[in-house]
């Protein structure tokens, strides 16, 4: 039998649907997306892009508050086992000490928990394959499930960039990284020079945690000004771990097989100076693009590959029952909470779609 709503991924959007969803009775089965190497050089393992990152400090309703507790809520509101997946944050010798605002993975650990709470079933697989042309839907996993829908809400989110130079592809996972959250803390980058490609608010991030272990962290930014929010820019301006390398651009990653990243060529935008500066690492925050490669040619995109949504404030697609929401269909805020308010929004859409058309 089809299922009423098929919710394909597991960012702030994918849950808040399957809250939604799940407590107006529509059963959501969610995929949450494969846990998988490939998964995670790409920067797409379940939990989406906050899960890849530190305090959330602009989501509302988390002021700061001293980690321990965080760690009672977490044990309180989580089962063992996905508690585990936090333990490291309070416990042991990356806990963290004093009051801060929630961490991207306890948010996404919490919301999980809340859709789990009302019903949602979840399978921990991508979705590979869809066909949108006809009712009910029909779509593949990973792991060779066919599973049918009458509703499906799509909220795969978007991944990071990388430059696409072939020294940064040689040196992934030896040095290049995307994710200074998920690699930043590792033996190599300690108390070395760290290179932050980007001006955005990720890199700026980026930059600041990484002080936490580099001995210098080299800010390269390909303009004379920061596109980051005035308050994260004063961060990085006023942190004397972090120099700023404007009018910059990464030419070539250095190294070899042995050490990996030994350093990097910097290329200036501005006349034709070239610099090299000694790094053990090099990350990546030059943006995202969405994770639209296993809609090809049946549903509406834009030239960027994000959703079209086509009916002013809706998560309507193109596509009547296929709706969107998060990143995956917005380029513009791209923010934690309006992903969760758009997911909201697609699981009310959908509830009341299939209601007016009889299907629930
Ligand atoms: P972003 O705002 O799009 O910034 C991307 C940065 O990378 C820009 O500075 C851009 O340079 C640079 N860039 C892009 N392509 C490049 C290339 N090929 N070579 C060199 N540099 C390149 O992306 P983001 O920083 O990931 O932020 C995305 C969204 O998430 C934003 O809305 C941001 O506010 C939000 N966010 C918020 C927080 C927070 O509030 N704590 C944290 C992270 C992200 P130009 O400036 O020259 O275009």
């Amino acid at each position: 039998m089809a299922e009423k709503v098929v919710i394909i991924g597991s960012g702030p959007a994918g849950w808040t649907a399957a809250i939604y969803t799940a407590r107006a009775n529509l059963e959501p089965l969610v995929f949450e997306g494969a846990v998988t190497e490939e998964n995670r050089l790409k920067g797409t393992t379940p939990l989406g892009q906050l899960n890849l990152t530190t305090e959330v400090e602009n989501f509302p309703t988390w002021p700061h508050v001293d980690s321990s507790v965080l760690q009672a809520f977490a044990k309180s509101a989580l089962p063992a086992d996905r508690y585990g997946n936090l333990a490291g944050l309070y416990e042991g010798k990356h806990a963290h000490k004093g009051k801060r605002a929630a961490f991207g993975p306890e948010q996404m650990e919490f919301v999980r928990q809340q859709a789990v709470n009302f019903g949602t079933r979840i399978v921990t697989e991508d979705i590979v394959r869809v066909d949108f042309s006809r009712r009910p839907f029909k779509l593949w996993s990973s792991g060779n499930q066919e599973v049918e829908a009458q509703a499906v809400i799509i909220a795969t989110g978007a991944r990071a960039n990388y430059l696409g130079l072939p020294s940064e592809d040689r040196f992934k996972n030896n040095g290049v990284s995307a994710c200074a959250v998920c690699d930043g803390a590792l033996p190599r980058f300690r108390n070395r020079g760290l290179v932050v490609i980007g001006g955005g608010d990720s890199a700026v991030e980026e930059a600041t945690y990484l002080t936490k272990f580099a001995s210098t962290v080299y800010l390269v930014h390909r303009r004379d000004a920061l596109r980051a929010s005035k308050i994260m820019q004063q961060r990085a301006l006023s942190n004397p771990k972090i120099t700023i390398k404007w009018n910059r651009s990464l030419e070539e990653v250095l190294g070899n097989d042995e050490d990996g990243v030994t350093g990097v060529r910097l290329k200036s935008t501005v006349d034709n100076t070239r610099e090299e500066l000694e790094v053990s690492g090099v990350f990546l925050a030059i943006g995202h693009t969405p994770n639209t490669d296993f809609l090809k040619g049946q549903i509406q995109c834009d030239e960027k590959g994000y959703i079209v949504w086509t009916k002013p404030h809706r998560t309507y697609t193109n596509v009547e029952g296929v709706f969107a929401a998060g990143d995956v269909a917005d380029s513009h805020y791209r923010q934690a909470v309006t992903a969760a308010g758009s997911g909201c929004m697609a699981g009310l859409d959908a509830e009341r779609w299939l209601a007016e058309k009889g299907l629930v």
